[in-house]
């Protein structure tokens, strides 16, 4: 048994500082019941908490950390740009830099803006739809997570009419109409949509592989269509690759099916670790935006000097060391070596992968396309399997629902750490 006296101590004082004890919901364990460990460092693969845990990671801070942990080359660059101050709230080098290999890299991209956040990212580039755009409306895929701003926090309605529901307290109705709703992987509903209302619709966003209600790979005709539909009536088309750019390739999944998108989102990797997204996308469109148009976006803390070092820092290694052949052969052993275990596992248990994204689907049948398709209660032993191997010292997400991120400081003795102790937790749950 490992102790985690000081860490239940430190959260409990915590709980009284901070609601539920965290600055981020997930991270409070009630999908999975208990308290979190209170970290106190990490390297390379691995996390530390302040009882000395060690914890094999595959959480990576939900994806930033693509090459790791505290990578060399990253905190070296951090620490150069900390010497020659923090922030300028003027022009500086590296955010030039940073545009430079994200411009380059992705498909159709010609212009973009830093943010500190997804959530950020993915709001500016809703308010630069509907500037380019003059329409209102915008369209989701239920499963999908595009962040907390108000217009994006929707749940499906019911009835025919796809108006969306604030799924958040604090969210107006008013805000929730100009939302609509619709599932994914359902083409009918989506050619339904746009023969109704498609002249109203500045933007329909989706995560091109939607990774944040499990791994929810999508067929490339249903993008494909997506792709026709908004360019026939006049809608953007936005790919929300917070979590998928730089992370499946490095023209994230826009370069991978083939699609480009109008607009895009970024956050996580290009920030190396550091509060960084970004959005961006065809010229004429991001030329609405301030100083150069009508559409307004700011922020004191955009293009910060050190965060753009991490976020330089990172895309360098990735394109110099070809990580993501690397990060395919992990991802590939890991599908090869935990099949046996889920197949023998005493629930239904299944490895989706796309690159270094993983889930662990716990249903029988085909891997779901959309969240109608995730069975109810499919998740109901996930919270004995996660607290089984966080005791055997390997972190998962604390959510049924949440993707695991392989990194490149991840081994073939880390996969089969994973694998082993997998096995162990499968066993003492029939046990
Ligand atoms: N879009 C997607 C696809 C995401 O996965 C996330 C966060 N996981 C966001 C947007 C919001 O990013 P942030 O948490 O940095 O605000």
């Amino acid at each position: 048994m490992l102790t985690h006296e000081k860490s239940e101590k430190t959260y409990v004082r915590g709980r009284d500082l901070l609601p539920g004890g965290v600055n981020s919901p997930v991270r409070a364990f009630r999908a999975v019941g208990g308290t979190p460990p209170v970290l106190r460092s990490a390297s390379g693969a691995y996390v530390e908490d302040v009882d000395g845990n060690r914890y094999l990671d595959f959480v990576g801070s939900w994806g930033p950390l693509i090459l790791g942990h505290a990578h060399p080359e990253v905190v070296a660059a951090v620490h150069r740009a900390v010497d020659s101050g923090m922030t300028y709230g003027a022009p500086c080098e590296a955010e030039f830099e940073l545009a430079e290999r994200v411009v380059a890299a992705y498909p159709g991209l010609e212009l973009m803006r830093c943010v500190s956040s997804g959530t950020e990212a993915v709001m500016s580039a809703v308010r630069v739809a509907r500037g380019a755009t003059g329409r209102d409306v915008i369209v989701k895929f239920s499963g999908c997570y595009h962040g907390h701003a108000d217009h994006l926090l929707v749940a499906a309605g019911s009835g025919l009419v796809t108006f969306g529901q604030p799924s958040s307290a604090g969210v107006p109705e008013a805000f929730a109409s100009l939302t609509r709703v619709l599932p994914l992987d359902d083409v009918d509903q989506l050619e339904a949509l746009f023969a109704a209302e498609g002249h109203k619709v500045a933007a329909v966003i989706i995560e091109p592989l939607p990774a944040n209600n499990g791994l929810l790979v999508q067929r490339a005709e249903f993008l494909e269509r997506l792709r026709e539909l908004t360019s026939q009536h006049g809608a953007l088309l936005i790919f929300d690759e917070v979590i998928t750019g730089f992370r499946v390739g490095k023209g994230g999944y826009a370069e991978l099916s083939g699609i480009t998108p109008d607009l895009a989102t970024f956050g996580k990797i290009i920030g190396g670790g550091m509060p960084v997204g970004a959005f961006g996308g065809r010229r004429d469109l991001m030329e609405n935006l301030a100083p150069l148009g009508p559409v307004y976006q700011a922020g004191t803390l955009s293009g910060n000097p050190v965060a753009m070092a991490a976020g330089v820092a990172t895309l360098d290694v990735l394109e110099q060391t070809d990580a993501w052949r690397r990060l395919e052969e992990l991802g590939a052993k890991l599908e090869q070596d935990l099949a046996p275990v889920l197949e023998s596992a005493p629930v239904p248990a299944r490895l989706v992968r796309q690159g270094s994204l993983f889930w662990m689907s716990l249903q029988d049948g085909e891997p779901p396309r959309s969240a109608e398709a995730i069975a109810d209660g499919a998740a109901g032993v996930y919270g004995d399997v996660f607290h089984n191997l966080l005791e055997a010292g390997v972190n998962l997400a604390p959510s049924a629902y949440e993707v695991g991120f392989i990194s490149t400081a991840h081994t073939e003795q880390d996969i089969e750490l994973f694998r082993d102790r997998l096995a162990d937790a499968f066993a003492s749950l029939s046990g």
